[in-house]
């Protein structure tokens, strides 16, 4: 048995057999093939060692009518060594002799020779050891076929571990196959966890190398609670997970028993709690998780599976759903916030930007690409006749961007009075609060908005430099910094001062561990994930105004990030012991 540590994004356990996805989205084959099959085995590498070597020809040939023939020669050179005898009959003796699949027979001989080419401590030869890799991609590209492999086809349930998993892999998962997926990258506020989370799938992320320690179909745990990965479990631990998720079924199940009981404090202070949503289908979770409306609608994501922008009406379309279903409560609609870890390929397939999440994405695409952005907010205040429907803009980092923002969006209300097409000109705008400097230039913000919304998985990106995907930086990335904590106290007392309202809808937000923080700050408002929201309402119902304000003013009052998050786990355990042992 072998126990994995990462990073839990998405609660609940799961057992099951793994099927894995490698670094190239490749799904990784099973290493044996049944006795007495290897014919059609080397028939398998037969084909796919002819595709690979007509690829690298074609390739070659297309190199060397646009750049010349030596910068073509690499290709000839791939296409020689996948035709050389030698290669060829070591797989197929593998494959022969051992029982291995072709896949697991192509990677031990581009592995066997790739030490040899070490071995000989020439640095020439070594970096050649970057040219079999290559070849082996193409040859294993061949073998698997498509991407994902056999994702769309399961037949049974599965544990999914593959290296990295995109926002749009994710969203695309079948809850009801795969049971739980685990990563090699990827961070705490990633889109992919964020996913997770919406599919109600366990998930962790972040857990550096082990693909190589796995085979397909290895009976594998995922602990989304605790982060973590057991490989090879044994019969104890296995009873044991068991038990775990029973209890973990029961919890939620009694949760979901009081989620219509309004968030009030002990000491009866209301607190709304609203739904984060990506698709319009997920406003009907809200309702089923009693939220009191979609507090964070990422708009984004109806590029999902697209090649072009989405029409006015889809956006309307897609609008007047989630409104319908939400009736008189209110909608809060973001306007696209693409690019960086969001769909950047769809906006901008030509540029490729070195840093995205301090490029061109969100408000700014939007502010150079006038006509995608008055197309949707044409569509949003065509919604906001049917509804409480909110507009708010994403990544504002200036005054006078928030400005742009607002002067296209009055042109578009005239359009549409002109066009005698019903809308509500009192439509509340907000603003996203999710970069530094839109913190610090909160108490001027405030005066032109009707509210504020924290988005803490940027804010926190930005104020740490720690990128928000990156598993690496992950430590560094800490909702329970000092820096965090002070930058919320001064943006809330902003807000309050100005009279706007302030809601948090970072991934923070829907953690129990922050919960009293929050509201002892002075929040009245979050918005969380979906299934997040029956604990959250359970735990503002648990506490009290005035507790809460003590835990944030000794919160407020240490130097790291270690001594907050040990404080308030403390305090949340004495009032929520049930989320903390
Ligand atoms: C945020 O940054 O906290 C936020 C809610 O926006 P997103 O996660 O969509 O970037
Ligand atoms: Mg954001």
């Amino acid at each position: 048995m072998e126990i994995k540590k990462g990073i839990a994004v998405s609660p609940g356990v799961a057992i099951g057999p793994a099927f894995l996805l490698d670094a190239e989205g490749l799904q990784v084959r099973e290493r044996f093939i049944a006795p007495g099959s290897y014919p059609r085995e080397l028939e398998r590498l037969e084909n796919a060692l002819r595709a690979a070597a007509d690829d690298a020809r074609r390739e070659q040939a297309r190199v060397a009518e646009k750049m010349g023939t030596q910068y073509a020669a690499i290709f000839a050179a791939h296409a020689m060594m996948i035709e050389d005898p030698g290669f060829r009959q070591e797989i197929q003796s593998l494959i022969r002799d051992q029982g291995y699949t072709a896949e697991y027979a192509v990677s031990r001989v581009v592995r066997r020779r790739i030490k040899k080419l070490e071995s000989l401590e020439d640095a020439y030869l070594a970096a050649r050891s970057s040219d079999l890799l290559d070849l082996q991609r193409r040859i294993l590209r061949h073998l698997v076929g498509e991407q994902t492999g056999g994702l769309g086809q399961l037949s049974h349930p599965i544990v999914l571990l593959a290296h990295d998993l995109t926002p749009s892999q994710t969203a695309q998962l079948d809850r009801q196959k795969v049971r739980a997926f685990a990563t090699e990258a990827g961070g705490r506020a990633s889109h992919t966890a964020i996913m997770a989370g919406v599919l109600e799938i366990p998930a962790v992320v972040g857990l550096g190398r082990f693909l190589a320690d796995v085979s397909p179909g290895d009976l594998v745990i995922v602990d989304g609670n605790r982060g973590l990965l057991i490989l090879d479990p044994d019969e104890e631990t296995r009873e044991a997970y068991e038990r775990t998720r029973k209890s973990f079924v029961s919890l939620e199940k009694s949760l979901l028993e009081e989620k219509d009981l309004p968030a009030v404090t002990r000491d009866g202070v209301r607190v709304l709690v609203f739904g984060n949503i990506e698709f319009p289908a997920e406003a009907a979770h809200c309702v089923e998780r009693g939220a009191e409306g979609v507090g964070l609608y990422r708009t984004e994501f109806l590029y999902l599976d697209k090649k072009e922008d989405p029409s006015e009406s889809e956006h309307f379309e897609a609008y007047l759903q989630v409104v319908r279903v939400m009736g008189s409560r209110p909608v809060v609609i973001r306007t696209l916030d693409l690019g960086a870890d969001k769909f950047s390929g769809v906006v901008n397939p030509a540029t490729q930007e070195r840093n995205p999440f301090l490029g061109v994405r969100s408000i700014r695409l939007c502010l150079r690409n006038l006509s995608l952005f008055k197309t949707q907010i044409r569509a949003i205040l065509r919604a906001s006749a049917f509804g409480d429907v909110r507009l708010m803009f994403p990544m504002i980092s200036t005054l006078m961007e928030l400005r742009q923002a607002k002067m296209i969006l009055a042109d578009v209300m005239d359009d549409l009075q002109e066009q005698g097409i019903a809308f509500n000109r009192q439509i509340p705008v907000g603003t996203m609060i999710e970069v530094p400097s839109a913190a610090i230039m909160a108490p001027e913000l405030a005066r032109e908005v009707s509210f504020f919304s924290i988005g803490t998985n940027d804010l926190i990106q930005y104020v740490l430099a720690a990128d928000r995907t990156n598993e690496n930086v992950a430590d560094l990335y800490n909702a329970g910094d000092p820096a965090i904590l002070r930058l919320l106290d001064y943006v809330i007392k902003a807000a309050q001062q100005a009279g706007v309202e302030v809601n948090v809808c970072g991934e923070m937000s829907g953690e129990p561990l922050y919960t009293m923080l929050l509201i002892g700050l002075g929040i009245r408002q979050l918005s969380v994930a979906p299934q997040n929201i029956p604990e959250i309402k359970r735990i503002i119902r648990s506490i009290t105004v005035e507790e809460a304000r003590r835990v944030a003013q000794e919160a407020l009052e240490l130097d790291n990030a270690r001594d907050i998050k040990n404080l308030l786990r403390d305090r949340a355990r004495r009032v929520i012991p049930e989320f903390f042992d």
